[in-house]
């Protein structure tokens, strides 16, 4: 069976306020998806819904993943059928092992049903692993000894989301923005890199402005995101155009998401967060908690530092 990842007519909101207006995508095992858009256009929003963040409400539509609804399940459920996301802003697990974490979500990964406390991965063989991907991430094995995303700068953090997305193998990743912050050379890294880890075998969805990051792993379809909505599909040629010559034809062209767009920018200005979502109105200020054991999809009770 053909993995299929599939939302419709998707309305999520945050904190009570619309950010998310009927977005509708299907993506199949081993296409890749690149999604763009201006700031504050709901790109971020899209990906933390499918994960499931608490702070996200979604208020009608479906996301299924091979028919099954996932709206239902939290999202440590979520991570074990195979799903994954790699955080814009990455949150740190102080007293968490980079190795431990991964180890734990790595083995929950492969063998969904296990418990806590139930057998992982043979250390040994583990290790191996390991030390391959970080090998081919160009990454010191030294990494695996720190504290996740503790003290990590812009660019480690960036790296150790690929080494994640690299050891889980989900069945469809969502990549937020994995080239900001990071210079020209390491954004052409971590793409070469999304190319190793074999994106063909899993369906992705990379979020980005960049087309560097696109450049070992081209998109099958391009979407342009305005207003909480996809205002236009296309192929990689889009993803060009939009990367060169800016978001100006779009907005023309769809006025009221373009109004929906600068609505939301400025509401989020007055109320104190900032347009990328990574500071909230204080309503939704634990999703950094939860986004930390979103991703490693190891955690049954939402708690990080169970998994150790
Ligand atoms: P993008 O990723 O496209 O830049 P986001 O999905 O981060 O956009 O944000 C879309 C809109 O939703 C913005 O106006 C933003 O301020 C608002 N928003 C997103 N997350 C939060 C949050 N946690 N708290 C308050 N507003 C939020
Ligand atoms: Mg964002």
């Amino acid at each position: 069976m053909t993995d299929i990842l599939k939302i419709t007519d998707l309305h999520v909101s945050v904190a009570d306020k619309p950010i998310l207006r009927g977005v509708n995508l299907e993506i199949k095992h081993g296409e890749t998806h690149a999604l763009m858009g201006p700031n504050g256009s709901g790109k971020s929003t899209l990906g933390l819904a499918i994960m499931g963040h608490p702070g996200y409400e979604v208020t009608s539509g479906k996301i299924e993943l091979n028919g099954e609804d996932v709206l239902a399940l939290g999202p440590d459920k979520r991570a074990r059928l195979g799903l994954f996301m790699a955080f814009q802003r990455p949150v740190a697990i102080p007293g968490v092992k980079m190795a431990d974490f991964l180890r734990h979500s790595t083995t929950n990964a492969r063998n969904p049903d296990r418990k806590e406390g139930e057998e992982l991965i043979p250390m040994r063989q583990f290790r191996k692993e390991l030390r391959e991907k970080m090998g081919q991430l160009q990454m010191d094995t030294e990494f695996a000894r720190r504290y996740v995303n503790d003290g990590f700068s812009g660019g480690e953090m960036k790296r150790a989301e690929i080494l994640q997305l690299a050891m889980l193998q989900p069945k469809f990743a969502i990549l937020d923005e994995t080239d900001s912050g990071l210079d020209a050379d390491a954004v052409r890294l971590a793409s070469q890199s999304i190319a190793d880890i074999g994106y063909r075998s899993m369906g992705l969805l990379i979020i980005t402005h960049h087309d560097k990051l696109l450049e070992h792993n081209p998109p099958d379809f391009a979407h342009v995101m305005l207003g909480g909505r996809i205002v236009e599909t296309g192929g990689v040629e889009l993803a060009a155009e939009l990367h060169s010559q800016g978001y100006d034809r779009i907005r023309k062209l769809y006025p009221d998401a373009d109004a929906d767009n600068q609505a939301l920018i400025e509401s989020s200005v007055s109320d104190g967060s900032v347009s990328d979502g990574s500071v909230s109105d204080g309503s939704v200020s634990d999703g950094s908690v939860s986004d930390g054991s979103v991703s490693d999809g190891s955690v049954s009770d939402g708690n990080a530092a169970a998994a150790v």
